[in-house]
């Protein structure tokens, strides 16, 4: 036995006596089980949860959508860009709407920040022991987190998403190369430009899984090419249409503030 396996073989035994004792006598069985196959067991039942979730992105996304579905979005909310840090709504359509992320619809803690449901115990999503009120402590599901690392990156999640086509380009059909890149089937921009007044739950379709392709790079280019252009024809319409002493483009802002963000 190496020296490697050998740290690994020890550390393994003390974070399963740890993650026993601490588990309590409900626990979903899927995560534990994940847990212990891990070639480094999470040595607490909360950590458990995350790496389950992270393991499980389709999943998380998928829950995490339902789960704001469930919640519908606040009375009266409109999902609109931010223009300073204190209005509290993020300044870019490249990330998703969030109401409940709004100081103005915030459901406080035990409420999770970004579906809006009850959170339990180590950011479960469903109350597994018969608690009958949420966390207080909490204030997202360990899946709803995973899942919005996935949408505001889904770039890092390349190799999941190739995975599911089966390594096959969503455009073409031809196998995926190693340069293959992640697409929103539909570009953000038009989301904000097209789709904004929409339920919620259902913007969050665009930045997950449904929306999420992988192409190849050649294939990328090209579609990247054709929607500038198309981008840059409604801007020059946009301006040639208002009136003179009115500000040019768009009002709720057309443009793109923050292209760093653009998940290439
Ligand atoms: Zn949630």
């Amino acid at each position: 036995m190496s020296t490697a396996s050998e740290w690994r073989a020890t550390r393994n035994v003390a974070a399963r006596t740890r993650l026993e004792r601490a588990l309590p006598a409900c626990f979903p069985a899927p995560v534990l089980q994940h847990a212990l196959a891990r070639p480094l067991i999470p040595p607490t039942p909360r950590l458990a949860v995350e790496s389950y979730w992270r393991a499980h992105l389709l999943r998380a996304d998928r829950l995490a959508r339902a789960l704001a579905t469930r919640s519908g979005h606040p009375e009266g909310w409109t999902w609109r860009l931010g223009t300073g840090k204190d209005s509290g709504l993020a300044a870019t359509f490249r990330l998703p709407p969030s109401p409940f992320r709004e100081p103005a619809h915030a459901r406080g803690k035990g409420h999770c920040c970004i579906c809006g449901q009850p959170v339990y115990r180590f950011g479960w999503h469903r109350d597994l022991w018969d608690v009958g009120a949420p966390n207080k402590n909490a204030r997202w599901h360990a899946a709803c987190v995973t899942a919005w690392k996935f949408w505001v990156a889904p770039s890092d999640q390349v190799k999941a998403l190739k995975a599911r086509q089966r390594h096959r380009c969503a455009a073409s059909g031809k196998r995926l190369f190693k340069t293959a890149e992640v697409d929103h089937r539909v570009p953000l921009y038009r989301v904000w430009r097209e789709h904004r007044d929409a339920p919620w739950p259902t913007l969050l379709d665009y930045w997950g899984a449904p929306n999420l392709q992988v192409v190849n790079r050649v294939v990328h280019v090209e579609k990247c090419g054709q929607e500038a252009n198309e981008r840059a024809l409604s801007r020059r319409a946009a301006r040639t249409a208002v009136t003179p002493g009115e500000p040019h483009g768009d009002a709720h802002g057309e443009d793109d503030p923050h292209p760093d963000l653009s998940p290439r």
